[in-house]
C-alpha cells in the first residue's frame, strides 16, 4: 500500500504490521524491514524535524516516532531478548525448569547482604561464615570466592543458605542493570547505634525494585546508645513493618561482633523464604545459571564463581558463560575443596573457561564444545556492535550537545557527586536553576558525596545519555575503567560556576532547532509551454524578490494552494538556463506538476533555523 506522500515521499505504511528492531539500530535497517529506501526515511525524519543520517544509530524514541508516522508499532529488542533469540536458535531456553512440577526439587535461598556503608555488612557476613558448623566440620580453608553456603537446623531439618558474600548493592544493581537476578532475599543490615541512612533506603529501594523480599539485621546492639527499636520505626514509613508491630518483616537483633543473634537471623531467612516465595528448581538437567565473580587467575587462567540455578553442574561439562566458553577442568567450593557436581543454588569456583566472563553474564551447559564456541563467538560479535551503537549513543558533552541539535534528546540526565554535602546541594540547586525554556529540561538521577563509585557509573549506563558530574571527587578505579569501557562521560569541576556554565552551554545546544518557512519569492505565471520530458513549463513574471533554482515551491490558485512539496527543477532566461532570477523579470520555471493555470502564481521559500535568543 502506498501512503499519501509524507513531506513529499512516497514509503509503504505500515498498517498496524509490528516490526522488530535492535537496540541502536538505525534509519538504514528500518528501511530494510519494512522494504524502503533508507534515504526516503531520512526524509520523512527531516520532515518530522529531526535530522539524521541513514546509518546513524538512533535512539528508542526517534524509532518510535518515525514508526507511529508510518502506522508499524515498533518493537525494540532488549540485549537479553536478543540474548534469549540467539539461545532458542540453538534450542537453548534460559531461565526455565525442564519437566514439570514433580521434576523440582527445593534449593537454597540465595541472599544478599546490603545496608549503610559501616553498618556492620561485612563483620555480619563473617559472623556467618564463622558461627556456621559446616565449615568447621570441612576443617577446610575458608576461601572467598565471591559467595559461600552454610547450613543450620530449620525446624529439625538440615538447611542449607547461600550468601553472596561481596556485600553492599553495588553488585546487585549491577546484575540487575545486566538482566540477571541472583538474589531471593536480601538481609538489610541497619546499625542500632546509626538507625536509618542514605545507603540503607537506598538498598531496600533496589531490592523492592527487584521484588526481593528484605529480612532486616538490627546491628550492633552491644553497643552503647544501641536503640533497636528507632530502627523498626523509622523503617515502617519506608514500608518495612516488624512481625511484632503488625507487619509481615522480620526484623532481627543481631551483634556481628559478639556473635549474637547470628542463628536467629539464619532462621528468619528461613521462615521468610518459607513464606514468601516457592524455592524450587530441577537439578537433573543440564546447569543453568549465573556468573557472580570472575577474574584471570596467573597460575590457572580464568576463573569464575558461578551460581548453579538449575541443573547439576559437573566436571567436563561443556560450558558457554558470557562470551566465554570451555570445558570444565576442575571445580572448587568455598571451602577450597574441588568437588565433582554443584547443584542448584551451589556457588562453585570453575576452572576450564577460554576467557574471563562478567558477573551478571549468564551460563550453560551444551551438549558439545563447538556449540558453546559458536555461542560465545555470535555473543562476541553482537556484542561489538552493540558497543559501537553505544559509542554512538552514550555521549559526552559536547556529542550530546550534537545529538540535542538534532533533537535526539530533550532532557539531561546528571548524577552529582561532590566532596561535601553543602556542595553538591550547592551545585544541584544551581543547575536546577538553569533555564533554557520548556523544551529541554535537566534532571538530577542521584547526589550524594564521596567518591564516583561503580554504583554511579552503573546508573549513568542505566539511563543512556546520564553525565557523571565530580565536584572535588574523582572515580574509584574500578569505576573509572567501567567508565572508559562502557563510555559513560564523567566531568571534573572545582569552581562551581564552571560547571553552571558549561552544563548550561549544553543545554542551549539541546534546544531542537526551529525552523521558520522563509518566502523566498513569488511569480505569476503568464504562459503555458509544453517542453518534451520536462512537462508543464510556466512561463512567469517574477513578482517579489527572487526565484532560485532547486528551491522549495508551492501553487497557488486563486489565495488557495494546490500543490505543495514542490521543487524549482528548472529555471531558464530566455534560452538560457539561470540559477536565479529577479524580481520583475521573466523567466520559465518547472516545477514538476503538470496541472498549471494562467494567473497561478508559484510561491518560493526556503527553512530557516531560526537564531536562540
Ligand atoms: P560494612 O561497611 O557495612 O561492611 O561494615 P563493616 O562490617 O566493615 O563494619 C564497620 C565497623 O563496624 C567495623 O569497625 C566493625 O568492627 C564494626 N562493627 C560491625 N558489627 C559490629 C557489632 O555488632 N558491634 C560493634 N560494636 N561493632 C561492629
Amino acid at each position: 500500500m502506498q501512503a499519501p506522500a509524507i513531506g513529499g515521499v512516497q514509503v509503504p505504511r505500515g498498517g498496524g504490521q509490528t516490526i522488530r528492531l535492535p537496540r541502536g539500530a538505525s534509519l538504514s535497517d528500518f528501511a530494510d524491514r519494512i522494504g524502503a529506501n533508507p534515504a526516503s526515511l531520512v526524509q520523512i525524519m527531516l520532515h518530522l524535524g529531526e535530522m539524521v543520517t541513514a546509518t546513524q544509530s538512533v535512539n528508542e524514541e526517534t524509532l518510535q516516532l518515525l514508526g507511529a508516522e508510518l502506522d508499524y508499532i515498533v518493537q525494540v529488542v532488549s540485549p537479553e531478548e536478543e540474548d534469549r533469540e540467539l539461545l532458542e536458535s540453538f534450542k537453548i531456553e534460559f531461565g526455565e525448569d525442564e519437566g514439570d512440577e514433580a521434576d523440582l526439587a527445593p534449593r537454597p535461598p540465595v541472599v544478599t547482604v546490603m545496608g549503610h556503608v559501616d553498618h556492620g555488612k561485612t563483620k555480619t557476613l563473617d559472623a556467618i561464615r564463622h558461627t556456621n558448623v559446616a565449615s568447621r566440620e570441612a576443617g577446610g580453608i575458608t576461601q572467598h570466592i565471591g559467595a559461600y553456603q552454610v547450613s543450620t537446623t530449620h525446624e529439625g531439618e538440615r538447611r542449607k543458605i547461600t550468601f553472596i558474600d561481596t556485600p553492599g548493592h553495588e553488585a546487585f544493581t549491577a546484575m540487575r542493570a545486566r538482566g540477571a537476578k541472583a538474589t531471593d532475599i536480601a538481609v538489610l543490615v541497619v546499625a542500632a547505634d546509626d538507625g536509618v541512612k542514605p545507603q540503607t533506603i537506598e538498598a531496600l529501594n533496589h531490592a523492592q525494585a527487584a521484588d526481593v523480599p528484605v529480612v532486616v539485621a538490627v546491628n550492633k546492639i552491644d553497643k552503647e546508645g544501641a536503640d533497636p527499636t528507632k530502627v523498626r520505626a523509622q523503617l515502617t514509613e519506608y514500608g518495612l513493618v516488624a512481625e511484632e508491630y503488625g507487619g509481615s518483616t522480620l526484623f532481627v537483633d543481631i551483634s556481628a561482633k559478639q556473635g549474637i543473634g547470628i542463628d536467629s537471623l539464619l532462621e528468619a531467612i528461613l521462615l521468610t523464604a518459607d513464606a514468601e516465595l516457592d524455592l524450587r528448581a530441577n537439578p537433573d538437567m543440564d546447569a543453568q545459571g549465573l556468573a557472580i565473580e570472575a577474574h584471570l587467575d596467573k597460575g590457572r587462567g580464568p576463573v569464575a564463581t558461578v551460581l548453579v540455578q538449575r541443573g547439576t553442574l559437573r566436571v567436563g561439562d561443556s560450558i558457554v558463560c558470557g562470551e566465554a566458553f570451555g570445558r570444565v577442568r576442575a571445580m572448587l567450593d568455598d571451602n577450597g575443596e574441588q568437588v565433582e557436581e554443584a547443584d542448584p543454588s551451589r556457588p562453585v569456583l570453575v576452572l576450564g573457561l577460554t576467557a574471563v566472563p562478567r558477573a551478571g553474564d549468564n551460563f550453560i551447559v551444551v551438549s558439545d564444545d563447538r556449540m558453546a564456541r559458536q555461542i560465545a563467538q555470535q555473543r562476541a560479535a553482537r556484542q561489538r556492535i552493540a558497543d559501537m551503537a553505544k559509542s554512538g549513543r552514550r555521549r559526552t558533552l559536547e556529542e550530546l550537545f550534537k545529538d540535542l541539535e538534532k533533537g535526539q534528546v530533550n532532557e539531561l540526565k546528571l548524577i552529582i557527586k561532590g566532596d561535601v554535602s553543602g556542595s553538591v546541594e550547592a551545585l544541584e540547586d544551581a543547575l536546577l536553576k538553569i533555564d533554557v525554556g520548556e523544551e529541554v529540561s535537566l534532571r538530577v538521577l542521584h547526589r550524594a558525596v564521596g567518591a564516583i563509585t561503580e554504583y554511579d557509573v552503573n546508573l549513568a549506563m542505566a539511563d543512556d545519555n546520564a553525565v557523571i558530574i565530580g565536584f572535588n571527587v574523582r572515580p574509584e578505579v574500578r569505576a573509572r575503567d567501567l567508565a572508559e569501557r562502557e563510555g559513560v562521560d564523567i566531568r571534573y569541576y572545582s569552581v562551581i560556576y564552571q560547571a553552571i556554565e558549561e552544563i548550561e552551554a549544553a543545554l542551549k545546544g539541546m534546544l531542537k532547532p526551529e525552523f521558520e518557512e522563509v518566502r523566498t519569492g513569488t511569480a505569476e505565471i503568464r504562459e503555458i509551454f509544453k517542453v518534451p520530458k520536462i512537462g508543464n513549463v510556466a512561463g512567469s513574471m517574477v513578482r517579489t524578490g527572487t526565484i532560485t533554482r532547486n528551491s522549495k515551491a508551492r501553487l497557488i490558485r486563486d489565495g488557495v494552494v494546490v500543490a505543495d512539496n514542490l521543487t524549482v527543477s528548472s529555471l531558464r532566461r530566455f534560452k538560457d538556463d539561470a540559477t536565479e532570477v529577479r524580481e520583475g523579470f521573466e523567466c520559465g520555471i518547472g516545477v514538476g506538476y503538470n496541472d498549471l493555470k494562467l494567473e497561478d502564481v508559484i510561491e518560493t521559500f526556503e527553512m530557516r533555523e531560526k537564531p536562540r535568543v
